[in-house]
């Protein structure tokens, strides 16, 4: 059959699902009905649903796939020409809280900026630049890691080396290791600045092993992140610093195109009495100049100030420079791409179109999946897998959970996902999956030994696969455990009750005759009087003329012991009706 491929922009009618299924809408109609939906012809459905309602059709050959709509990504990245020029690198400091990415700023920005220029700023700056060796470097002022991840998923690459500041009395805690993930997320160089060497505590092989533990191997030690270590409040070794970040932008080859229109990135933006927004920029393709039309999202506007990070007037900002301007409409989002366009009008009409997509993806689709499910009925007696996924990049992340989500439970196991996250498998996400029946999963990443170790102690399972589909079917398996298991039984003889000998608690000793199967110890009886049901027992031994038997059959008596739970009083005329009982396992 052939294939057929589906592209999902945020929702899709039920009318143009059908279309492009080739099915009528009245089919489409009848089986979202069946999955109790009542849809009309202009219900939008979301990406979940459409797939669900694809595998109820048991369309094979149709294949999903989510359109991403939002300007800010497309051709971010784009391919540079050969006439590309030179560009300062941009850098974040990141690290664990106190392990002095502050102090390191700031001494490298009272060591680098020009006397007499340093006093004056006081206000919060989100980025700015420094010259070492007669070369910019662009400094990124980290604005919480929440707000990273947020530029991580709009696939922009903001910045191109992350120094890792590492307390060298301290060690790698949570946050180092976050800022690990995301470096190697974001595709950034690491550069390791093992900090306050001046300390009686400090320990530098031991941070370096630390690091290596957490898949950071010292170039020292023939692996191939540079760590360096420095003093920030000592002010020792932070040339060595800045040497390394340059020789490290050097090998990267970092470069951009000027002759395009420019572009850059949202880095913060606020309001300001008598100037309206006021949004920093950083630009990374082009050249920015005031007048210019801009968009971002949904908004747009015309530079009408622009200013270097020290607030001085510029005309012109070339690619990995940051800027503060005036003159959007409103205030564009942290994380926003802006571009270039030509005139007001292609700015108003862009950014409308934008706020029309974004609206797409996030509201307009009436049904989603899990509104689905519900309808489904995924009873509330439903059991639930809870799963935490990490993955290397976030599109692995994708097609994990989104396959995941693609596995049918029938209806009876509700998938929570705890989490998600890009890199290897760190102390949080034991912590989260500690005491919740938590299977953290880890595709094409790795769990370092102290991590596997704190799990095995928590009773956290882990698994990592490179494989989807074996990560899959053990999630399946997972699932299928979840099941309740089906319960058979199987009718095995009768007995009529001739002679009761002794009746204890939970004890019986009677004897009679096998009407029809046969009596073996290890088959449970219900015990019957008139039709009515008195209680169950286990049949633990059966004697004939007072010898154990392996068994009685139909037309033969005999004794039989009984196990019982509670007293059941039983008398001559009762009958027991043998069977087994099995449970058996289901599968998905
Ligand atoms: P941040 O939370 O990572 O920004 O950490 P800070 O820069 O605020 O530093 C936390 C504390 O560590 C402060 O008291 C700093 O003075 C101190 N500190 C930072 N760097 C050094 C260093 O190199 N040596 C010593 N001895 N203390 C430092």
């Amino acid at each position: 059959m052939e294939e057929k491929t589906i592209q999902i922009a945020g929702s899709i009618t039920v009318d143009e699902l059908s279309k492009a299924l080739g099915l009528s809408v009245t089919e489409l109609i009848g089986t979202l009905f069946k999955n109790g939906i009542v849809a009309t012809i202009n219900q939008r459905l979301d990406y979940e649903t459409a797939s669900i309602i694809i595998d109820e059709l048991g369309l094979k050959n149709v294949k999903l796939e989510r359109k991403n709509t939002s300007t800010k990504t497309s051709d971010f990245r784009r391919e540079l020409s050969d006439k590309a020029v030179t560009r300062p690198p941009v850098v974040a400091v990141m690290g664990h809280v106190d392990h002095g990415k502050t102090t390191l700023l700031d001494t490298l920005l009272n060591k680098k900026t020009v006397e007499g220029e340093a006093g004056g700023i006081t206000q919060h700056i989100s980025a700015y630049q420094l010259k070492h060796d007669d070369r910019l470097i662009t400094f990124l002022d980290t604005p919480g890691h929440e707000a990273f991840a947020a530029i991580r998923q709009h696939g922009a690459m903001l910045t191109d080396i992350v120094v890792i500041v590492v307390a060298a009395d301290d060690g790698v805690k949570p946050q180092t290791v976050e800022a690990i993930n995301f470096a190697k997320s974001a595709n950034a160089k690491i550069i390791v600045a093992i900090n306050k060497i001046d300390r009686e505590g400090a320990d530098i092989p031991r941070t370096m092993a630390d690091l290596s533990q957490h898949g950071l191997q010292p170039e020292e030690w023939g692996g191939d992140i540079v760590m360096v270590p420095i003093s920030a409040k000592k002010n020792q070794n932070l040339e060595k610093l800045l040497d390394m970040i340059l020789l490290t932008a050097d090998i990267e080859e970092l470069k951009a195109d000027v002759d395009i229109p420019a572009e850059g990135l949202v880095i913060e933006s606020h309001m300001e009495t008598g100037k309206g927004s006021v949004v920093n920029l950083l630009v990374t393709g082009g050249e920015l100049k005031t007048g210019e039309f801009i968009v971002a999202g949904s908004t747009y506007g015309k530079v009408r100030t622009m200013l270097d990070w020290k607030g001085k007037p510029k005309g012109k900002a070339t690619p990995s420079t940051p800027v503060t301007i005036t003159g959007f409409k409103e205030l564009p989002n942290f994380g926003d791409r802006f571009i270039e366009v030509k005139d007001e009008k292609t700015a108003r009409k862009m950014a409308l179109l934008n706020a029309q997509n974004i609206a797409n993806e996030s509201a307009s689709a009436n049904v989603t999946s899990s509104d689905l499910l519900r309808m489904m009925n995924v009873a509330d007696n439903s059991k639930t897998f809870n799963v935490i996924i990490k993955g290397d990049v976030l599109g692995s992340v994708t097609s994990v959970v989104d396959s995941l989500k693609m596995i049918d439970t029938k209806g009876e196991i509700t998938l929570n996902i705890v989490s998600t996250g890009v890199g290897d498998i760190n102390e949080n996400d034991v912590y989260m999956a500690a005491g919740g029946n938590t299977v953290v999963y880890g595709f094409n990443v790795s769990v370092p030994i102290n991590i596997s170790k704190m799990a095995a102690r928590d009773g956290v399972p882990i698994r990592t696969y490179r494989v989807i589909y074996e990560l899959l079917d053990d999630a399946k398996h997972e699932m299928e455990n979840l099941l309740d298991a089906e319960i058979i039984e199987e009718d095995k003889g009768e007995m009529k009750v001739l002679g009761v000998f002794r009746t204890e608690k939970t004890s019986i000793i009677a004897g009679g005759e096998v009407l029809k199967g046969d009596a073996k110890p290890g088959f449970l009886a219900r015990i019957v009087r008139n039709k009515e049901f008195l209680g169950e027992a286990e049949v633990t031994s059966v004697q004939k003329e007072k010898i154990d038997v392996k068994e009685l059959t139909a037309g033969e008596t005999g004794g039989l012991a009984l196990k019982t739970v509670s007293k059941i009083d039983l008398q001559i005329g009762d009958r027991l009706k043998f069977f087994i009982r099995e449970s058996k396992k289901r599968t998905l």
